[in-house]
């Protein structure tokens, strides 16, 4: 073996031998995290941008006027009668007998009945201590409401007749002379004061449900300034339609009728 072949062979010796060293003294491969791994750690980091919440269309406010019932404003059942709107001495509708003595427009005993049998369905017991009321019963109760206030001489009539105007209609300003109104109480004792019967369950359910018979709670407490009164068993005939609206909306009849 020549001398260079040595040198060759030892020199690949020790190349050899340097590796097998190097590869044990190596540390361990560090780990490194697999691509899945760092997506899912960016995943978790990168705040991802949150997609835009579409901005629903806000629906357009409709205009009460742009949704009134198709009625005709002066048809008869929705007449209407106040301190302003007079019914004369002579008119008087064609009257039926529902319960009690009672007499309404014959056109809404049906809807009145229905209304009656309803509320008996959920339990309550149903009276009816108004209904038609004749001009002439009107002037009775008003004229004689005035004189009890004057009596004994302490008010003068004018001023009695002025003071009555609060506690009774005037001959000619009562819905009942329509036939169209009830007053209805879950019993005959009429003794009460509008704010302690405001609550009876009979009149709440009334007040809920009186337009799906197409009636309306006339004379609530929000609405006594326009109207004048606050009666909480004071139901009113206008039809189904506009009784729907007229209660979805929180509007009194005269506020009713002035969108025509
Ligand atoms: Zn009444």
């Amino acid at each position: 073996m020549s001398l260079k072949i040595q040198r060759a062979v030892l020199f690949a010796l020790c190349v050899v031998l340097l590796l097998v060293v190097s590869a044990r003294v190596s540390p361990p491969p560090v780990r490194t995290e697999s691509a899945d791994e760092r997506e899912s750690v960016n995943y978790v980091l990168v705040t991802p941008t949150p997609e835009p919440t579409p901005t629903p269309t806000p629906e357009p406010t409709p205009n009460i006027r742009d949704i009134l019932p198709d009625v005709v404003y002066t048809d008869w059942y929705l007449k209407l009668v106040n301190d302003v709107y007079i019914l004369s001495e002579s008119f008087a509708p064609n009257v039926e007998e529902v319960q009690d003595g009672q007499y309404v427009d014959a056109r809404i005993v049906e809807p009145l009945n229905a209304m009656l049998d309803a509320a008996r369905e959920q339990g309550f017991s149903v009276y009816i201590s108004t209904a038609y009321r004749p001009y002439r019963t009107q002037a009775y109760l008003f004229f004689g409401k005035a004189s009890q206030i004057a009596w004994g001489g302490e008010v003068e009539y004018a001023d009695a007749e002025m003071m009555a105007r609060k506690l009774v209609a005037y001959p000619g300003t009562s819905e009942h002379q329509l036939g169209l109104a009830v007053d209805i109480l879950d019993s005959a004792d009429t003794n009460k004061v509008a704010e302690e019967v405001e609550y009876m369950p009979l009149l709440r359910w009334l007040q809920a449900h009186c337009m799906e018979f197409g009636f309306i709670y006339r004379y609530p407490k929000n609405k006594e300034e326009i109207t004048g009164w606050y009666e909480p068993w004071h139901f009113r005939y206008v039809g189904q339609d506009a009784a729907v609206y007229m209660m979805e909306n929180n509007l009194c009849l005269e506020e009713f009728i002035a969108l025509y």
